[in-house]
Order: C-alpha cells, then structure tokens, then sequence
C-alpha cells in the first residue's frame, strides 16, 4: 500500500475537507507512515483556502486501535523523525525523540490547526485513537463507539498526549486510567468527551451537515472563536501539565526497558482479537 493511500483526501461538499484513516488491515493502528500521511493531508487542507472545515474519519469498522505496537523499532529510523535532529540517531534520547516528535508535536501542530476539525469516530478508539479524537474540536460518536486507554496496564502512565482531565474531568480521568475500562459513546457523551452520538449508518450524514453549518460562517472569525477557547484551555496550565505528565510516561518507557527489555511491561500488552 502506497503512503498517498494510508489516509484518504475526499473534499465532500463545498468548503469540507474529509481525511480518512485507511490503514484498514490494521485497524488504522498509527505507524509512522500513517501519522505523517495525515500530517500532509492535514497541511493539504490548510493550504486550500477552499477548504474551511476538516473532518477526520476513518474507514472501517474502527476509528483507530493506536500506537502500532506490532511495528518493531527497527523499522523506524531516524529519518523517519521530522524534526527530531540526532536526538532520533540512537540510545534513549531515540525513545523520547519519537514521543515527543512525533505523538506530542505533531497532536499539539493538529489542535491548533487554525480552521475547525471534527472527528467522526466509530468502533474501537484505543489509546492513540483517543489523541486523534481529542485534537480535533468536536467529536461526534456513533452509537457503537468504544473509548478506552489501556496503557498503565503496559506499564506506562497514559498515552502521550496527556489530555484526559480535560477531557473527562479529573475524578473520571483517574478512573479511566487506573481501571482501563471500556467506556462506550453515552458515557463519553456523559461527560462531555463527545458533542453527539449518531446511529452508525448517519454518522457520515450528521457529521458533513455539522461541517457545512460551520461552514458557513466566516472563516477568520472561526479560527479567532477556535483560539480564544483553547485559550481558557490552555491557560489554567494544561501545556505546563502535559509537559509533564509526558516526562512522567517517558520515565516509565525507560523503567520498563531497564526492567523487561522493552518499553511496555509484557504482561498488560493487550492481544486484539481478530473478528
Ligand atoms: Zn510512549
């Protein structure tokens, strides 16, 4: 499969952009490859002055199942880092380059994409799936939308871009990590994680006619309304806290490579069933 086929660039209806997730075979688990696939296709639908709304979608029966864990190191070379430098070439610096060139800078340059973005998010949303589905200001949920991040169980403190009590609320973010339960689209809807939950055969249809409303509006007064809200999100600290709660998951990565060889703890690494 050829990198341009990874994320799919429909213009759907005027002034909409929809990027589509289509690494299918793996359930749109994010590799390199795929996430600067969608980094182009993000920066392809900024440079189009047509374009005022983005959506990000994904084809297949899953939003995203995260981070490929399947895909060894080895495969990823420095090159591969966009912006990394030789903190990418080798030894730990080479963990803590990837996470922060590629999971953190790339999801913080994605929230702040100066036209709207809209998730439209069915299935499995796993980990990684979650920051996809965050950076974006809105999410709307089919009704068989599954949320959860998994990854304390693998050792590690949450996944990388650290957003959950933002999200969910402090109590409920807490409760999220340490249990790793499944939390499905009403309970997400619940507590404000999701604008709206849609039968899954209307999710495409609701989530283009939201598109199209806010479309409709101008477009500076958009990007002005989108920054003045992260704004008051950013401002009671969250960039300094995820500074350092993505510190806090990197410390984890290195315990469990001095301790088990890796950077999961083995026995939480989570085996997907193949339907
Ligand atoms: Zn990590």
């Amino acid at each position: 499969m050829s990198d341009d086929s990874l994320v799919l660039y429909e213009t759907p209806a005027i002034g909409v952009a929809r990027l589509v997730l289509n690494r299918l075979r793996s359930r749109n688990a994010q590799n390199l490859r795929l996430l600067y696939a969608l980094d182009d296709a993000f920066t392809r639908a900024m440079d189009d002055a047509s374009v005022k709304v983005i959506i990000l979608a994904a084809a297949g029966t899953d939003f995203s199942s995260g981070h490929d864990l399947r895909e060894p190191l080895s495969e990823e070379r420095a090159d591969h880092f966009r912006g990394a430098g030789e903190f990418a070439a080798a030894g730990g610096s080479f963990c803590m380059a990837r996470e922060e060139s590629v999971y953190v800078n790339l999801s913080r340059r994605w929230r702040e994409l100066a036209k709207p973005t809209i998730a439209a998010v069915q299935g499995k949303c796993i980990a990684g799936g979650l920051i996809l589905a965050w950076v974006c200001d809105l999410i709307i949920a089919a009704d068989d939308a599954l949320f959860v991040d998994p990854v304390v169980a693998m050792g590690v403190s949450g996944v990388e871009w650290f957003a959950h009590p933002w999200e969910l609320g402090a109590r409920k973010a807490k409760e999220l990590l340490f249990t790793g339960d499944i939390w499905d689209a009403s309970e997400a809807h619940r507590l404000g994680m999701v604008n709206h939950v849609v039968p899954r055969a209307e999710l495409a249809g609701f989530t283009l006619a939201l598109a199209q409303k806010i479309a409709s509006k101008p477009a500076f007064a958009l990007k002005a309304t989108k920054e003045a809200v992260n704004a008051a999100t950013d401002s009671p600290g969250q960039r300094a806290a995820m500074e350092i709660a993505v510190n806090l998951h990197h410390a984890c990565h290195r315990h469990n490579v001095e301790r088990f060889g890796m950077q999961g703890d083995p026995s939480g690494v989570p085996k997907l069933k193949k339907k």
